[in-house]
């Protein structure tokens, strides 16, 4: 509680109400898986946070071995407050080999810049790979509803979230038994349950980040919205990929 307190505190010295994966550290206070990852503002220190994280000891496995050799590839992300959908502007490269972990930086800080001159750019975050094969991309989100208060959301996630709009809704605190009520509720369900042979998801861990998120939105009223869009499912656990929010 008190690590969140302080990432919220520094953003507001930021003079920022819009927070990126820059606040995946919040996530991490409040018990909510995230891959390994580091944020950089410097070339060299991208090729360094790459071969740490590819080089780790590979404790939870997220890159998995699909034999397609991606174990030593990462994901680098554009960290600007200025630029809320990343992959609108070319702001994520997904599968990045080592090679090329340094020219990728360099890629995605001037993609940013001419998207944007003046924006504000905080860094590249590296981040480990997370096999999206074995997991459903869902969201998980909170928007305060200012006659109902925190509304926690659930659905299918990734890019086609608004396309699809395949959510549900509960009212903060939620309890377990409606944590699993908003996972049967979504059209995907059968998705996450082992549809077509795919071994199901992990449904405890996504019941728990979601009670978890519903904690944190609780404790920190500040927070108006929040969104983890992708909560990767996958059989072995879920974990937010991405985050974004806004604070007042
Ligand atoms: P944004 O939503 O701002 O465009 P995301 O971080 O959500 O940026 O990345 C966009 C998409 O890229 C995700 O929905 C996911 O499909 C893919 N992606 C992002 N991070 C990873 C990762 N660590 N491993 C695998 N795929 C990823
Ligand atoms: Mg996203």
């Amino acid at each position: 509680r008190e690590a969140a307190r302080e990432i919220l505190e520094s953003a507001a010295r930021r003079d920022t109400n819009r927070l990126g994966v820059e606040a995946m550290s919040l996530l991490d206070a409040y018990g909510i898986p995230t891959p390994d990852g580091e944020i950089v503002d410097a070339r060299s220190d991208a090729v360094e946070a790459a071969e740490r994280i590819v080089g780790g000891d590979g404790e939870d496995g997220g890159g998995g071995d699909d034999g397609r050799g991606g174990d030593s590839e990462v994901v680098m992300k554009i960290v600007s407050p200025d630029i809320l959908h990343k992959s609108d502007i070319g702001g994520v490269a997904v599968g990045v080999p080592p090679e090329e972990v340094g020219d990728t930086y360099e890629d995605l800080v001037t993609r940013a810049r001419n998207y944007q001159p003046d924006a504000t750019i905080l860094g590249v975050q590296v981040q480990e790979m997370v096999d999206l094969d074995s997991g459903v991309e869902t969201i998980a989100g909170m928007n305060r509803d200012p006659q109902f208060g925190p509304l926690v959301l659930f659905g299918l996630g990734g890019i086609f979230v608004e396309v699809l709009e395949d959510t549900t809704l509960r009212l903060a605190p939620v309890s377990e038994q409606s944590a699993r009520e908003m996972i049967d509720e979504i059209d995907a369900a059968p998705l996450l349950r082992g549809a077509r042979g795919r071994d199901p998801v992990d449904e405890a861990s996504v019941v728990e980040t979601l009670q978890r998120l519903s904690q944190l939105v609780t404790d920190f009223p500040a927070i108006v919205e929040l969104d983890i869009n992708p909560l990767v499912a996958t059989p072995d656990g879920a974990q937010a990929v991405d985050v974004r929010l806004t604070i007042d």
